[in-house]
């Protein structure tokens, strides 16, 4: 069975660690680096981006996540997929760079902090203060989208969905991930 750590300095990593066993592996909470060496992917939950930052950077964890993802799948939830884009604005901050996409952050301003929204697909998708995916590049591939912005984008073995699939009982998105594992 695989193994897919769940970076644990801050967010919430327990409800994705539920999804992951739900979705058929074992889940782990990642908080040190030498804990990378035992997973076959990685998901960087919601929460807080510029705290999740100074955590991992504190940790010395920023150079072994971004290390990791050369070579294994990560999957980000909305402040994860602030982490792994390659241009963050709203303000700019560093971020991994690990998919071509830019983001903006709290993109959807103040008045729709939280929304559980139909998007295609048919998913019932809760958003949390999310960033919208401004650009895309031409190798990621654009898995669902709402009001014409991309919600869930895949890169090669890296995948970020802008809402919370972790709050839900539907386990496609963590299947999807499992599979590039
Ligand atoms: N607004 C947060 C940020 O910019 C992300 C919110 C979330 O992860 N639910 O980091």
């Amino acid at each position: 069975m695989k193994t897919v750590g769940v970076l644990a300095p801050q967010g919430d990593f327990e409800a994705h660690r539920k999804a992951v066993e739900r979705a058929g592996a074992r889940a782990m909470e990642v908080r040190a680096k030498d804990q990378l060496e035992r997973i076959d992917g990685l998901i960087i939950p919601g929460g807080e981006s510029t705290t999740m930052l100074k955590l991992l950077e504190a940790e010395g964890l920023t150079s072994a996540v971004r290390e990791f993802g050369l070579k294994k799948p990560i999957y980000g939830t909305c402040a994860g997929a602030i982490l792994l884009a390659r241009e963050v604005t709203h303000p700019p901050q560093p971020s991994l760079n690990l998919m071509d996409i830019t983001v903006e952050r709290n993109g959807y301003g103040r008045q729709i902090d939280s929304r559980i929204a139909k998007i295609d697909g048919d998913f019932e998708a809760v958003f949390i203060r999310a960033p919208i995916i401004r650009k895309v590049g031409e190798s990621a591939r654009v898995l669902a989208s709402y009001g014409g912005d991309p919600v869930w984008v895949e890169q090669g073995r890296h995948m970020v969905t802008t809402f919370h699939p972790e709050l839900t009982e539907d386990s496609r998105v963590h299947r999807r991930f499992l599979e590039k594992l």
